[in-house]
Formats: C-alpha cells, sequence, structure tokens
C-alpha cells in the first residue's frame, strides 16, 4: 500500500531511477515514469496499472484509490502539477544555457534552425516536434539528462507555445530559459489571448521574465512591435530587474555588412556578411527571419560562420511546414500545418512574389479566431483578390466570409468534395499554394494534385 503523498525531493528520486517519463500508454518504454492526466475525455489514473504491466517503473497517480492498489503507484495530489515541479527541480540541477523561444508564428521552424546550427559545437537538445505547451515543456525539461543519447547535452532550445494569459509565465517558471527569443508577434488564438494586446502581453511575458532574472534577450530590430515591447520594458522596470543583454540582429547602431536576403522563392537565398551565397530548402522572407535568429544565436556562441551557413542549408523539414514538393510538372507549397491571419498574410504574399507560369491557391480555414473569425476571413479574401492567381479554392465553414472578395473562387464547405473536384480537374504545370489550420488537414490534397 502506499497511499502517503510524495514530496517533490521524493518523487525526484523515484524520478532518477527511471529512464524516461510519457504519459501515454501507447508509448510506454522500459523502465519509465508514467504520469496519469487527465483530460477532457479521459482520466490516466485508469490506466496505471497497464502502464505498469507494459514496462512502466513507477506510474504517478493522482487517485488515492489506484495507488492503493500498486506499490509502484506514487500518489500526489495533482498529477499535472507535480510534473510541472518535477520538471522545475530537474531544471535547477542543469547548468547549461537554455534557450527559450515562443511567438506567433515560426517557433518550430526557428528552434529546428537554432539546434541544427548550435549542434556544429554543441550537443545540443531541442523539443521534440512541437512539445511547447504546459505538459510538453515539463516533459522537454525532463529530456534534458545526462543519460541521454547525444548526453551530457551542452545546450538545449525550448519552444514555448500560448493560447491564454500566463501560460508564458508559467513555462518560463518551468523551462528558467538563460536566453530568449520572441519570433514575432501576430494574430492567433485571438480567442484565448482577448484580441490583439492580449497577445502581445501574453508572449510579453518571455521578456519580463529574462528581465526579472537578468538573462540575456534576442531580439529582431526590424520587428517595430519587439522593438516596442522591448522599450517598455526598460522603461518600466526596477533597477534590480534588468537584462543581463540584449543582442539586436541587425545591430541598430553598426554599419557593418549585414546578411541580405536575395532570393526568397521558391527558396530562400542569402548573402552573409562576408559574400557568400546561401541557397536554403526553405521558402520565404518569413523564414529568411528565422534563419537570422538562428545564425545570430549560433554567431553569439561562436559558431563559425560556416558552419552555421551549413547547418542552414542543409536544413530540410520533413513535417508539413512550408514543404515544397515537386510532383509532375506542379510544384506545391505544402503549408497544412497551421494557419492564422499573420502566417495566412505572410504566405500569400510570398506566393504573388513568387514567378510561376500559373498559380493556383487552396486555402482552408482559419481556427481559434473566434469572433474575429468573420472579419479575418473576409480580411484575407480581400488580401487574396489583389493577388493575380489563376485560381482560388477556398475549403472551410468560414472561408465563404472571403468569397465577398472573391466571386470567382471555388468555394467548397468540406474538403472531400475538395478531393473529388481535383480529382475531376487535374493540374499541370502549376505553381500550388496549399494552407489552412491543422484542423483542416489539408496535406490530405497532396494525393490528387
Ligand atoms: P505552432 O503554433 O503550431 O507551434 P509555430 O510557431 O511553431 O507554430 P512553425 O511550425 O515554425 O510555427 O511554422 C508554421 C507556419 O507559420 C509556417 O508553415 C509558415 O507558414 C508560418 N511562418 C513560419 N515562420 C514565420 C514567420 N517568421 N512569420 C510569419 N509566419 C511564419
Ligand atoms: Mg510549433
Amino acid at each position: 500500500m502506499s497511499t502517503s503523498m510524495l514530496s517533490t525531493a521524493e518523487l525526484y528520486s523515484k524520478f532518477q531511477e527511471c529512464t524516461g517519463v510519457s504519459t501515454d500508454t501507447r508509448k510506454i518504454t522500459a523502465n519509465c515514469l508514467f504520469v496519469a492526466l487527465k483530460g477532457d475525455n479521459f482520466n490516466g489514473n485508469q490506466f496505471a496499472q497497464q502502464a505498469l504491466a507494459s514496462g512502466a517503473r513507477y506510474a504517478l497517480v493522482d487517485d488515492p484509490a489506484v495507488a492503493s492498489q500498486e506499490l509502484r503507484c506514487l500518489l500526489v495530489a495533482d498529477s499535472l502539477l507535480a510534473l510541472q515541479d518535477l520538471a522545475r527541480h530537474h531544471r535547477q540541477t542543469l547548468t547549461i544555457p537554455v534557450i527559450g523561444l515562443t511567438g506567433t508564428n515560426g517557433k518550430t521552424t526557428t528552434k529546428e534552425l537554432i539546434a541544427a546550427v548550435l549542434s556544429k559545437n554543441y550537443r545540443t537538445y531541442a523539443t521534440v516536434g512541437n512539445l511547447n505547451n504546459h505538459i510538453g515543456v515539463p516533459l522537454t525539461v525532463l529530456s534534458i539528462r545526462n543519460d541521454g543519447p547525444t548526453a551530457p547535452y551542452e545546450m538545449a532550445v525550448v519552444e514555448m507555445g500560448a493560447n491564454h494569459q500566463k501560460e508564458i509565465e508559467l513555462l518560463c517558471s518551468i523551462a528558467q530559459p538563460t536566453h530568449g527569443l520572441i519570433t514575432n508577434v501576430g494574430k492567433a488564438h485571438l480567442e484565448g489571448f482577448g484580441g490583439v494586446e492580449g497577445v502581445r502581453k501574453g508572449k510579453g511575458e518571455l521578456y519580463d521574465y529574462l528581465a526579472q532574472h537578468g538573462r540575456t534577450v534576442f531580439i529582431n530590430s526590424r520587428d517595430k512591435v519587439l522593438m516596442a515591447m522591448y522599450r517598455e520594458r526598460l522603461k518600466s522596470l526596477r533597477s534590480e530587474t534588468v537584462f543581463a543583454e540584449a543582442i539586436f540582429y541587425p545591430a541598430v547602431d553598426s554599419t557593418e555588412q549585414t546578411i541580405e536576403l536575395i532570393q526568397e522563392s521558391p527558396v530562400v537565398i542569402y548573402r552573409d556578411e562576408a559574400g557568400y551565397e546561401v541557397i536554403t530548402y526553405l521558402p520565404g522572407q518569413y523564414n529568411f527571419e528565422n534563419m537570422l535568429s538562428a545564425l545570430t544565436i549560433g554567431r553569439y556562441f561562436g559558431v563559425s560562420r560556416d558552419d552555421a551557413n551549413r547547418a542552414i542549408a542543409e536544413y530540410n523539414p520533413t513535417n508539413n511546414r512550408s514543404q515544397v514538393i515537386h510532383k509532375g510538372t506542379n510544384t506545391i507549397l505544402l503549408d497544412a500545418y497551421n494557419a492564422n491571419p499573420s502566417s495566412m498574410a505572410a504566405a500569400i504574399r510570398q506566393f504573388a512574389a513568387m514567378p510561376a507560369r500559373r498559380k493556383v491557391v487552396i486555402l482552408g480555414d482559419m481556427y481559434e479566431l473566434g469572433q474575429e473569425s468573420e472579419a479575418e476571413h473576409a480580411a484575407l479574401g480581400k488580401l487574396v483578390a489583389e493577388s493575380q492567381f489563376d485560381l482560388v479554392i477556398l475549403a472551410g465553414k468560414d472561408m465563404k466570409y472571403a468569397l465577398g472578395w472573391l466571386p470567382k473562387a471555388y468555394y467548397i464547405p468540406d474538403k472531400f468534395s475538395l478531393h473529388n473536384w481535383l480529382m475531376d480537374h487535374p493540374m499541370t504545370d502549376t505553381h500550388i499554394l496549399v494552407k489552412g489550420s491543422r484542423g483542416m488537414g489539408l496535406e490530405s490534397v497532396l494525393p490528387f494534385l
């Protein structure tokens, strides 16, 4: 019987006997710690026995009845809070630089680019995939272990996502970044944040944390919103709470040669400060911004220009964020991972600037816009109407609001009829942009193009 509650220190010593942490019984590995979380439709406590039977060493549970059945159940008051405390405790044992990043768009891409660059010099751990929330960040921190595959780690890059206030504050309290970066602040999750101002405040919690703890911040000096957010903090900070340093890129007061974008489509080519041209796999001005962040951080930590360029040139995303796919005579820009008004606008502008004989856009709904949804879809319609695309295909419930500006667009409420339509209307020699929110799953159109 083990029904007394464990302290964080006791829990931590149990964690050290484990090989890793899992919250999913389908992903149990031998001797891992299973953490029983509750969701809207499930209660992890009910799977504790199963996790132990599948090889977990311990199960962290918050149901005394479950804990009383098994000696290897570790009882706490709240499994989620215990997971977060465990991660905080583990973080205290790490003495390496931890780079925290958040922002509306480009977090994962930037994180991958930073990790690729830093990996040239350091054993680097980076958030796996998109594990960037109140569960993913603790899991990420707990994975920075000295017995990991490329351990001991010398550097960590942690992606932090948020869709409401105080979330980044919480994630910072767990990851305790020593260095930080906000990619940008745009329109997304307006519902949860309470409008654009709310988004700015929410993401700004990273700057607040870095300032309060005397840490280093990297700021894209061409981004007016980020610069304003930084200045606001300088003004309001008391002397005991101040950033250790702020690294601006491009440097604000420098006449030095800066890294220059030469071409943005179909892929970014840039010229570095020494005049070398680097051809990458990623499209778009926005990915150039992501590259600049990674190059700046690489330089800061002493990665050579050559190595950093090579890391960026070699980075080729295999997930469905910004992929360029050549299929038959068509070139497809698949960007079906997510969509919000700012990333949509960036993608549309980039696609419009692209030289191509025939251009088609297939756009799916932008989710989580709440009351703004109608206006934002209409604004998108206007933006698309200003560009000269040969065909516009709109899919999803709220895309009907874009139709007002695009009377000639082909509109389909659901994507299955879209598949049928695409089968009946094969395209050749065409550049096709495919973008929509995750929930639309627009990558499913690929076989039909
Ligand atoms: P998520 O919120 O899902 O974690 P994310 O912030 O990690 O997203 P990415 O997955 O890197 O972002 O990129 C998602 C999409 O956002 C890209 O496919 C691209 O369309 C767009 N995007 C990427 N970088 C930028 C940027 N710097 N500015 C605007 N849009 C961008
Ligand atoms: Mg991400």
